[in-house]
């Protein structure tokens, strides 16, 4: 991640460039490097991208703001923003500009072409798409730390076995589409500034598949999917930040009649901590030690996110004092490394005393080096 554009520089706008022209600038990249525009071209590709990640920072006030003043090193989640793995992410978290569709076939193009133009992505041969599922997933910082697999339960559609998704009783409870005849498609033309287009659309009648059931299955009701609870495994890599989430492709709600099935997006949520504070990768301890012991050093335990470990307080050491234990924090997410714990030193200072240690303080308070120095 070292080498990464500037995002102004990216969007080819100034420092203070409005929202409208962010906006303005990254439509017109994403037009011109879209993936349906140059297919199998990983350059473009890249374009394409990196201008989804500028304008993702750049449209959010709070991670332009934290962006403007820190670069890609922001403190306290700096890595809050983690790139788009893939393209198909694109589309759905900009459905204002991609319009809407969860990406699925929903394209810029669709404004400004008329539609009518199939994306490379995920339309449906047949049947009707299933949805997308979220699901937030809470993980305590020793997970993050090092990375997890975790199991949840969730309920959603599967595909129905009894008719392999085709909602029908048998491979003879079919009649044609009467709608499209057996096409599966209805085809429109239209008109434009950019001339004559021949849209072609989905059989609404017969959701593509050019078939109507006559006698559905009994299992689904003909609709090709039953609803059922899974267990699904996530693969949590280290490092994620609250609020990060993963896409797990074709693991959503089954389509109905053999549709695609949506994705499972799971957010991740970062519990809070017992002991640590987490700033970045690193984790901060406040550690709190008596007056005497920071004069006269000490050796203590502390936790640490893997357990537990000895710190040597050296003599003289003085409040706020910040200790590192290096690699002892959160791994990086993509990269080699980790974070530090970072360990604050406090001194406690009593408010109840017995007056033998009042006596004891009163005379130590004269000696000389007890003094604050003039
Ligand atoms: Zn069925
Ligand atoms: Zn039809």
């Amino acid at each position: 991640m070292g080498n990464k554009r500037d995002y102004y520089e990216v969007l080819g706008v100034s420092k203070d460039a409005s929202k409208e022209e962010i906006k303005k600038a990254y439509r017109k990249l994403a037009m011109k490097y879209h993936p349906d525009k140059n297919p199998g071209d990983k350059a473009a590709e890249e374009k394409f991208k990196e201008a989804a990640e500028a304008y993702e920072v750049l449209s959010n006030d709070e991670k332009r703001e934290k962006y403007d003043r820190f670069g890609f090193n922001a403190p306290g989640g700096g890595q809050d923003f983690q790139g788009f793995s893939d393209i198909n992410d694109i589309f759905s978290h900009f459905s204002d500009i991609f319009g809407g569709g969860g990406g699925r076939g929903g394209s810029i193009f669709d404004d400004i072409f008329g539609g009518g133009h199939s994306s490379s992505g995920r339309r449906a041969a047949t049947g009707t798409p299933g949805s997308d599922l979220k699901v937030t997933l809470k993980l305590t910082l020793e997970e993050i730390a090092n990375g997890t697999t975790k199991k949840i339960k969730l309920k959603k559609y599967k595909t129905c076995s009894a008719c392999g998704g085709t909602g029908a009783k048998n491979a003879n409870a079919f009649q044609t589409c009467p709608v499209c005849h057996g096409s599966g498609e209805v085809r429109q033309v239209s008109k434009s500034m950019f001339g004559q287009f021949v849209n072609i659309t989905t059989c609404s009648r017969c959701g593509g598949t050019g078939k109507i059931i006559t006698d559905p299955c009994n299992v689904c009701n003909g609709e090709g999917r039953v609803r059922v609870e899974e267990t699904i495994k996530i693969n949590v890599p280290a490092g994620v930040s609250d609020g990060n989430y993963m896409t797990l492709r074709g693991q959503g709600n089954a389509g109905k009649n053999g549709g695609p099935a949506g994705d499972i997006i799971v957010i991740f949520k970062e519990l809070p901590h017992e002991y640590f504070t987490r700033n970045g990768d690193d984790v901060i301890y406040d550690l709190t030690i008596s007056f005497p012991e920071a004069v006269l050093g000490t050796e203590v335990q502390i936790p640490t996110l893997t357990g537990r470990a000895k710190l040597k307080i050296e003599a003289g050491i003085q409040p706020g004092k910040l200790l590192k234990m290096r690699h002892k924090g959160i791994q990086h997410l993509n990269r080699h490394g980790a974070g530090d714990q970072l360990v604050r030193i406090n001194i406690y200072v009593p408010k109840k005393i017995t007056s033998k240690e009042k006596e004891l303080l009163k005379e130590l308070q004269n000696q000389p080096n007890i003094k604050v120095p003039q």
